[in-house]
């Protein structure tokens, strides 16, 4: 098959790696890739959000099957565009991808149906939801409704804290995405990353993921994209695991299919563990990334078989294995990431690093100038491990981390801190 993945990050590059190993891919194509991707699929310099460009690429190179990275071509509907043009994708269509695109949506689906999530309400005033925040109290919680890019999400300690982030969100700083504000209840305990391959009906769950928002180490400073994850999460029994998949993900499913949106692709649940059982505190419609990067790690059997059973509404008929090692996954950014950082400075000693035992290491914003790789992005590499315990992948991945040559560059250093203190027997 001639496969197209669209998407330039680690995920895509995770994704890639994993197709390319495929005995069913001939050519892999990916749109527009990085400097890692190039490794093991051929580039090709087209915008994901050009879905004309997209579909004259699927026709002329004979494309079998895309499979899309991100939420922003996902939920502008990329899927729609390249079906009715005759190409099957993997990932839900633009009415499915509004699980992402509207929190207000996702939330009230959750409320028609009885999935455990935060009480809420939604707002287009902002006189009114600074009423409700002041009767509520903090703790809370505010969101822009649509898409914001990871920042449209405020956790406020304090009231003047929330109401401040209306006023912020009402401001036009997240355009369309901030006409409609989400507020609500804060969910206290430990979060979990769960994805689950959905055709429309069937759900075959993949594996659960820990990430690392904070950009210092300790769970400091400003919210990233996301500093590093590993699989599995200690802290997710198989009872746990259960009551996710029973009373959140087949729910969901089957709501999605109910109300005449199937969701076909991967649902990636933000949960949050509370003393009250878990609760579900955000959908988004595609893999995480970073914890893409270690799913894919994880996996021992081929993932493109799984991926066309999502889309042709087979996936009952389906199982997947998984290593049972843990895989770690170190974030390498640009020195000022989230905040300004500089482009184009070089990056050496890849090859080594990527050489130890049981190392892999996906580009996430990495660009080929000149023959050397240089960063092209916030965050830049990550730098995946595998091993026996978490503990183990842990030590692999920084001894790879210390490897690489890139003095622009920085990583926390206790990425999988809670997973480590748990296998210790710890809290
Ligand atoms: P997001 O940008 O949507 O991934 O959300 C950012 C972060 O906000 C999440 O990773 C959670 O840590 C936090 N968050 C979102 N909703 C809630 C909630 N209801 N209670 C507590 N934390 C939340």
């Amino acid at each position: 098959m001639n496969i197209l993945v669209v998407g330039s990050g680690g995920r895509e590059h995770a994704l890639c790696w994993a197709i390319a190993a495929s005995p069913l891919t001939d050519q892999l194509f990916c749109a527009p890739g990085n400097a890692g991707i190039a490794e093991v699929a051929t580039c090709v310099e087209i915008d994901a959000m050009d879905f004309d460009g997209l579909a004259g690429f699927c026709r002329s190179e004979v494309i079998d099957f895309v499979v899309v990275g991100p939420e922003a071509p996902l939920c502008a509907g990329i899927v729609d565009r390249l079906e009715a043009a005759g190409f099957k994708c993997f990932g839900p269509n633009a009415a499915a991808a509004m699980l992402e695109g509207s929190k207000g949506f996702m939330k009230d689906l959750c409320a028609r149906h009885g999935i455990p999530t935060g009480a809420y309400a939604r707002f287009t005033d902002g006189t009114a939801a600074k009423t409700f925040i002041r009767e509520r109290g903090a703790p809370i919680v505010v969101k822009a409704d649509g898409l914001a890019a990871g920042k449209g999400v405020v956790v406020a300690a304090s009231v003047d804290e929330a109401l401040a982030a209306v006023d912020e969100m009402f401001s036009g700083r997240f355009g369309s995405a901030g006409t409609s504000l989400v507020i609500e209840e804060f969910l206290a305990g430990e979060e979990v990353s769960f994805f689950a391959l959905s055709d429309g009906a069937h759900v075959l769950p993949l594996a659960a993921a820990q990430d690392h928002k904070r950009v210092f180490d300790g769970d400091k400073g400003p919210n990233t994209g996301g500093m590093g994850a590993y699989s599995p999460v200690p802290a997710l029994t198989p009872a746990l695991e259960a009551a996710i998949l029973t009373r959140i993900i087949r729910p969901t499913v089957a709501a999605m299919a109910a109300e005449g949106r199937p969701f076909k692709g991967v649902l990636f649940a933000g949960i949050m563990l509370t003393a009250d059982g878990p609760k579900l505190y955000e959908y988004n419609v595609r893999f995480g990334d970073p914890e893409c990067q270690v799913l894919m790690a994880r996996l021992q059997s081929d993932l493109l078989p799984a991926l066309l059973a999502a889309r042709d509404g087979v996936l009952d008929k389906f199982d997947l294995r998984w290593h049972r090692e843990a895989a770690l996954c170190v974030v390498m950014a640009a020195n000022g990431y989230p905040g300004d950082y500089q482009r184009g400075t070089p990056i050496s000693n890849l090859q080594p690093a990527g050489e130890l035992p049981d190392v892999v290491i996906f580009h996430a914003g990495t660009q080929k100038l000149g023959g050397r790789v240089v960063a092209n992005g916030g965050r830049v590499l990550g730098v995946i491990a595998k091993g026996p315990s978490i503990a183990a992948a842990q030590a692999r991945a920084y001894e790879a981390v210390e490897v690489i040559d890139w003095p622009d560059g920085f990583c926390r250093r206790d990425i999988g801190w809670r997973a480590v203190i748990r296998e210790r027997g710890g809290a």
